[in-house]
């Protein structure tokens, strides 16, 4: 059961409500609530992928005076959103202990004394209680800083693991609690310890490291393939959080010092059968969501690269020339 977690403030105004694929069931209850208050409601039906996914363009098509985003914790946008922006977090009240207990019974787990414990933003306030169980357990335990795309500590996002990253120097291995592997997934390719996920949802425990291990792989590959790319298709989403225009500028311009091409993509989402029709680049590099390369890589018909990884390019294309 999910609960809201802030009272909407704001009345007879035009809103925009935006909810994430599993809170979408909750709009018709909480736009029929705000309209019984005197405002006028509006529902974004785009699909909506994360914190930094403000459905901006719907915003000013109904000239609303701000939008509610549910379901995440508040994002720097800084000044890209030009409607003021209300998140509104939800907080799952699933029993973490079971999954403690479970990931306590796994030997590798077992040999770790000092552990690092993250989340998302549905469990953050369980998190002091699921460090006082391992704690009784013999463990001991750190919740680490947040990062700047997040906004509590222990909290990751899927492009921002600084909360294990921060104590992955100091423990034995880094234990995430909370539903899927698109969150502890970020956490283990960002750090050197081991990453346990322990999913309540599911019931399941995971060790990350085969997952790493392929990312990794695929990684090398794409950079091995880019390496004789001679045009390059630079993605810019539109998105207000992941936009990054100066920073695809500043790469097309260093491919071009470097002999090779470059032109720069704007889409609102990246799609790699729409980019299949430009038969004229031969890789591509992502400079919005890190995510899409990592989980959809092999969606895409040509190498494509992360940001850094294609400065990382440009370096090694220097050295060879
Ligand atoms: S950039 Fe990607 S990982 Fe980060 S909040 Fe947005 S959708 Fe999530």
């Amino acid at each position: 059961m999910l609960g809201i977690r802030k009272r909407i403030e704001g009345l007879h105004l035009r809103i925009l409500l935006q909810f994430p694929e599993g809170l979408k069931e909750k709009a018709c209850e909480i736009a029929e609530k705000l309209e019984a208050e005197g405002n006028e409601v509006f529902i974004s039906a785009a699909p909506c992928f994360g914190a930094c996914d403000i459905a901006l363009a719907e915003a000013e098509a109904c000239r609303a005076d701000k939008i509610i985003h549910y379901g995440h914790a508040e994002f720097p946008l800084g000044k890209k959103a030009k409607i003021p922006v209300e998140y509104v977090e939800f907080r799952s009240d699933v029993d973490l202990k079971p999954m403690v207990l479970k990931a306590l019974e796994d030997p590798e787990f077992r040999k770790c004394a000092k552990v690092g414990l993250i989340t998302t933003v549905q469990h953050v306030g369980k998190l002091r209680e699921v460090k006082a169980l391992l704690e009784e357990n013999g463990k001991t335990v750190l919740i680490g800083k947040h990062g700047p795309k997040a906004k509590y500590d222990g909290q990751v996002l899927g492009c921002d693991a600084a909360a294990a990253v921060n104590v992955d120097g100091k423990v034995d291995c880094i234990l995430y609690v909370g539903g899927g592997l698109f969150h502890p997934i970020g956490a283990a390719l960002a750090c050197t310890k081991k990453v346990l996920s322990a999913d309540p949802f599911l019931g399941k425990i995971m060790w990350l490291d085969e997952e790493k291990r392929r990312y990794e792989k695929r990684r090398r590959g794409a950079l091995a393939a880019a390496v004789s790319a001679q045009r390059f298709g630079i993605i810019v989403s539109v998105k207000p959080g992941q936009e990054n225009l100066r920073a695809a500028v500043g790469l097309k311009k260093a491919f071009e010092r470097i002999g090779r091409k470059a032109e720069i993509l704007l889409t609102d989402i990246i799609n790699p059968e729409s980019l299949a029709n430009f038969r004229c680049f031969d890789a591509y590099v992502n400079t919005a969501c890190p995510r899409i390369v990592i989980d959809d890589y092999m969606r895409f018909e040509k190498p494509i690269l992360n940001f850094d990884d294609a400065l990382e390019l440009v370096e090694e294309l220097k050295k060879s020339r």
